[in-house]
């Protein structure tokens, strides 16, 4: 991969101001790893807080409404996670495809309201158990990508990063083989060949998450076409997420 290694702590629901001390940890410490993006999803309710914080990790939502601002209850618009401080959105986590029903045309419309709110997207894709013994795993993360991703990005360099997470490795302790991670990432590298053309499929990090540690990131980040690393439940304590950190 071209670039600098991104790692990327989705937060989930998970966080009050009492972690913005966490957060300091990981900032200083990142402002000494130059070599390494580190970038924080937060809930909603700390993205402004968090923001305030940091001087060198990036700061993301991890979800956005496709519409425009309006007579939505509950809602939070892109443009809104855009003005609380948030650079990037995490878009199609398998949580919010399951737990909301969310489409993978859902998931394009989201893309596209948060490009134009000006920021960049981590889509994340992956299959399910069933779906990787039935030996479907590439072919549903293609149609996947085919179908969460806009026809046309301005610039998809800048603005998009892809999130490889098998859903059965999110929380588990399980992680595919190396062998199998590779696959995933050299076939969705030719889908966004397909997609952008080679140039810009070349700069476009795909990342791996799915039970990302301390203790097995370093050979996780040495697979080839693994740009970086999603982390969910790692992440929480700046401890354990600066030794992923370290590792990348
Ligand atoms: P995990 O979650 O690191 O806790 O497995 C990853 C994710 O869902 O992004």
């Amino acid at each position: 991969m071209a670039e600098r290694p991104y790692i990327v702590g989705n937060w989930k629901m998970n966080g009050t101001r009492a972690m913005l001390s966490e957060v300091r940890a990981i900032d200083r410490s990142s402002q000494r790893l130059m070599k390494v993006e580190v970038a924080l999803a937060p809930p909603y309710t700390l993205i402004h807080a968090v923001h305030r914080e940091v001087e060198q990790i990036g700061v993301g939502a991890q979800d956005c409404h496709p519409g425009v601002d309006g007579a939505n209850t509950g809602d939070i618009s892109a443009s809104m996670v855009a003005d609380a401080g948030a650079k990037f959105v995490i878009l199609g986590h398998s949580e919010r495809r399951e737990n909301h029903n969310e489409s993978s045309e859902l998931i394009r419309a989201k893309i596209t309201a948060a490009v134009e709110a000006g920021m960049r997207v981590i889509l994340c894709c992956g299959e399910s158990e069933a779906t990787r013994d039935a030996g479907d795993a590439e072919a549903f993360v293609t149609k996947q990508i085919r179908e969460s991703l806009p026809d046309v990005l301005d610039n998809p360099t800048d603005q998009l990063t892809v999130a490889y997470e098998p859903i059965w490795a999110i929380g588990t302790g399980r992680t595919p083989t190396l062998d199998d991670i590779a696959a995933m990432h050299s076939s969705i590298h030719s889908t966004l060949v397909d997609l952008y053309g080679e140039d810009h499929a070349a700069q476009v990090r795909i990342l791996y998450g799915g039970s990302v540690k301390p203790d097995n990131a370093k050979e996780l980040l040495a697979v080839d076409g693994v740009g970086g690393a999603l982390v969910g439940g790692a992440s929480l304590a700046a401890e354990s997420f600066l030794g992923i950190v370290l590792a990348a």
